[in-house]
């Protein structure tokens, strides 16, 4: 073998990567960052959709709509002259191929038409043109970009078996032909482009080698030139546990045995053609990679290594599915029948996805797709005439609208008890089980559902082996750095996007923002939300806008958001939230997608005790890490004081604290002799309070820091056991925000005594949380004026710990803690300590 030869490069580049000019400058930019040196070749598919846009024109043709054929047929044609446009393809070449291409595609569609008949080989002719013209478009839009390329079409090496519509590559005659074909051009330094999907028939005519064939042209082109290394690039992070389009928590399978994957490629895993591992050998590495985002591996196949892990790598469907039943008291003892009918259906081209036999040998079933099902049982009742005629055989049954399911790992042989756990789960999602069959290897257990049925059972299935587990939420060992998700973009929210930005930015933490969240939409990005995008979102929210009208915005739950954003491989994926309503729902769908999560909202840990927990605790149960240091005294360290005097063995009896800003200025206010109403109304010009301050004033945000607190001490009551003392006069509770200010007035002069009594003690006024084991306290005190509470002044917050070593004097953490800014400290603050972590 030629040293050389040993470091060729195959990239596949699917429909998705080449949907428009903007996806294909993408490709081009990827190919050139490449800059190691090695020889590459690419296997293009058709720009996204054309294939489909030739089979309908087909199609359409056949059944005599010419019109409708010509006018898809015009509708491609366009849309490849934009997309030439688009790149500023100048040369005539491409404008002239294109043209070209299509007015043969009419005169075909014409004839095909004409006869109302469209042969395999025909159908092959009008779809080939698709990989073609993209092929050449790739080419020249890499030489613009001063990249030499050249294209090599398939037609001319790529020997198959000749079948239309389905060709199987000729392996051995292909090595030596796609090597003396594409090395002289590797050689001269080109990136060598060649259209997938098609090959040369036994004539020399073009055929295809069935849907999906560009990812079988590229492990047949690493064969022959003995590539070091495939890279499908794809629209998914990478093949995945299960299809992510049925089973949202879907999970990337960082490493996939060549077997595995090639059971599940052959049972339906769309994201590979059923044939791709067929032509890969030992010594080439195969890996689906998103294109989307080029930094994460994605999954690595790697021939002849199984890997370890869960005994359940992934599972896939065959939908539109058929079952055949061939059956009879005749067939008992009879040998042969079972390959008789193998034989019949072979002979007649149909697919056969599974087969059973019942132990009785009463029966065989065979699933087929729905399409070949007639054509199936016309084989069946041909090949059995005379046992039909004889009742040996009761007729052959036909049973539709099923679904094949797979279920797919090597180390299920090793372990017992997996068919039950599988039937199991399909039992409790009420999923009726048709037929079963362990499939030909140990590898792979199969059966057949009902197809309405089978999106639940693939998810019950799922979620009994843990798939969602897999990798675990770092996915690639090769990405680096942290992506965060923001819930919540109010004030917080868009003062931390700005403090995390300029940490990118300067570079002092390999973090990016993938992902924002607000009341009922959420946008998202897996290769990180530019700045210049999130400028313009933030400018968007300041205006009260939605994320969700937003271009690339989608609507839906926090929950519903985190679910999707779950559902690709993020890099040490963080949630952060800062969001003032119940997130608890979300939150709990983000500890089991495995991110790690950052609070600066109180409320669903101050929430019924069984959601708080869930959150706390199982999150730990999963190794993923809550830090929510911003939910009690924003930027100052007082859950992090508290554990550590819990951790180092100080047993704690109480916490103390003042932790409103806006109560503290009230306070301090009065004290130099203000009014009461006077001081509430400057302390909602200074941007003190929420939007109405009776929120401030009737203390329930101060009880959910109390209660916060008390359940770090151990206490398990619920915020509508801790006593709170509002400060909002009764008679004033229900009436608008107008009328509360004007009446406000009404309680200075009871204000004014409360205070000047405290005084007259030796004491001040501070609104209070305490906290023990036992219960939360929060309300109006007075304490004494050289005391920790009593010297407190302005907005600052105050918190006192009194413990076992910290008696006589207690400890004290106070200074600024309240406002956006400091709030966003704090998280920023817990942010960093999880990504140095
Ligand atoms: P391309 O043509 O760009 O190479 P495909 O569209 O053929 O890619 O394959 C990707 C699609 O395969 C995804 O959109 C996904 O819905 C589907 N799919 C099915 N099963 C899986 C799986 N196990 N992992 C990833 N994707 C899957
Ligand atoms: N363009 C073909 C298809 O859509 C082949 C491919 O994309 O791999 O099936
Ligand atoms: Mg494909």
């Amino acid at each position: 073998m030629p040293a050389q030869a040993r470091s060729v490069v195959v990239h596949k580049f699917g429909g998705a990567a080449l949907a428009d000019a903007g996806a294909i400058a993408s490709v081009v930019r990827l190919l050139a960052l490449d800059r190691t040196g090695t020889r590459r070749v690419v296997a293009a598919s058709a720009l996204q959709g054309v294939t489909d846009a030739l089979v309908s024109a087909a199609t359409a043709a056949a059944a005599g709509d010419l019109d409708g054929a010509i006018a898809t047929a015009r509708e491609q044609r366009s849309r490849h002259m934009d997309v030439a446009t688009d790149l500023m393809l100048d040369a005539p070449a491409i404008a002239d191929q294109i043209e070209a291409s299509f007015e043969e595609l009419e005169a075909i569609l014409e004839r095909v038409a004409g006869a109302r008949e469209l042969s395999p080989r025909t159908r092959d002719d009008i779809l080939a043109r698709g990989e073609r013209l993209s092929s050449a478009i790739l080419s020249a839009a890499l030489e613009r970009a001063g990249i030499p390329s050249a294209v090599a079409d398939a037609q001319a090496f790529l020997h198959t078996d000749g079948r239309a519509g389905n060709a199987a590559p000729d392996l051995a005659r292909t090595d030596e032909t796609a090597r003396a074909a594409l090395e002289p051009l590797l050689d001269r330094g080109l990136v060598v482009v060649v259209p997938g999907f098609i090959g040369l028939g036994r004539d020399g005519e073009i055929v295809t080698l069935g849907r999906g064939g560009t990812d079988l042209t590229a492990t047949v082109l690493a064969r022959a030139l003995e590539a070091n290394e495939v890279t499908l690039w794809k629209d998914v992070p990478g093949c995945m546990t299960a299809d992510p389009r049925l089973v949202p928590d879907a999970r990337v399978v960082p490493l996939l045995d060549a077997r595995e994957a090639s059971e599940l490629a052959y049972y339906g895993a769309k994201v590979l053609h059923p044939r791709t591992l067929v032509p890969l050998q030992q010594g080439t590495i195969l890996r689906i990679r998103p294109f989307a985002n080029p930094e994460s591996a994605g999954t690595t196949i790697v021939p002849g290594r199984p890997a370890g892990g869960s005994p359940v790598r992934a599972l896939s469907a065959i939908l539109k599915q058929s079952l055949v039943t061939v059956q009879g008291n005749g067939m008992i003892g009879v040998p042969g029948v079972a390959a008789r009918a193998f034989g019949a259906l072979a002979a007649t081209g149909v697919s056969i996805s599974m087969i059973s036999q019942a132990s009785s040998e009463h029966s065989i079933c065979f699933t087929v797709p729905e399409t070949e099902a007639p054509r199936a049982v016309a084989a069946l009742r041909e090949a059995f005439t005379e046992e039909i005629g004889r009742h040996e055989i009761d007729d052959i049954e036909l049973l539709t609208g099923l679904a094949t399911i797979a279920v797919v790992g090597s180390g299920m042989v090793h372990t017992p008890g997996i068919a039950a756990r599988i039937f199991g789960a399909v039992a409790q999602a009420e999923a009726n089980v048709v037929a079963i069959a362990q499939g030909a290897s140990e590898r792979i257990i199969s059966f057949v559902v009902d197809g309405g049925q089978a999106p639940a059972a693939l998810r019950a299935v799922h979620a009994a082996f843990h798939l969602h587990k897999v990798g675990g939420g770092k996915v690639g060992r090769r990405a680096q750095g942290t992506d965060i998700i923001l819930l919540g973009v109010g004030r917080v929210g868009r003062e931390l996007i700005n403090q995390i930005t300029a940490l990118a930015r300067d570079g002092r933490a390999p973090v990016r923002i993938v992902g924002l969240i607000d009341k009922a939409s959420y946008v998202f990005d897996a290769r990180g939300l530019s700045q210049r995008r999130l400028g313009s979102i933030m400018l968007h929210k300041q205006k009260g806008g939605a994320l969700g009208e937003l271009r690339g915005g989608e609507w839906g739950t926090a929950r519903e958001a985190v679910d999707a954003m779950g559902a690709h491989s993020l890099i040490r994926p963080v949630l952060i939230d800062v969001a003032s309503g119940d997130t608890g729902p979300a939150l709990v769908a983000a500890i089991s997608h495995d991110m790690d999560l950052v609070l600066a909202n109180k409320v669903p840990l101050a929430g019924d005790i069984f959601s708080a927990r869930a959150i706390l605790q199982d999150a730990r149960a999963r190794g993923r890490r809550v830090l929510h240091e911003a939910t009690v005294g924003a930027g100052l360290p007082v859950i992090d004081t508290l554990q550590q005097l819990m951790a180092s063995g100080d047993r704690v009896h109480s916490v103390e604290g003042c932790p409103s800003g806006t109560m503290g200025y009230l306070f301090s206010q009065m004290a130099r002799g203000r009014s009461f109403s006077d001081a509430v109304k400057s302390a909602m010009e200074l941007g003190y309070t929420e939007p109405d301050p009776r929120d401030d004033l009737c203390g329930l945000d101060v009880a959910r820091k109390g209660l916060i607190l008390g359940r770090l001490l151990g206490y398990s009551g619920e915020l509508s056991d801790v006593a709170i003392e509002s400060l909002v006069p009764e008679s004033l509770r229900d009436v608008s925000k107008e009328e509360f200010l004007a009446q406000l007035p009404s309680v200075d002069e009871t204000w004014e005594r409360l205070v000047k009594e405290a005084r007259d003690r030796g004491e001040v006024l501070r609104y209070r949380a305490r906290a023990t084991r036992g219960g939360v306290r929060v309300g109006l005190v007075g304490v004494p004026i050289g005391s920790p509470l009593g010297s407190l002044d302005g907005t600052d917050n105050l918190f006192v710990f009194t413990t076992g070593r910290y008696r006589e004097r207690p400890l004290v953490v106070s200074g600024p803690g309240a406002g956006a800014e400091v709030t966003a400290a704090g998280v920023l603050g817990d942010l960093l300590r999880m990504v140095a972590a």
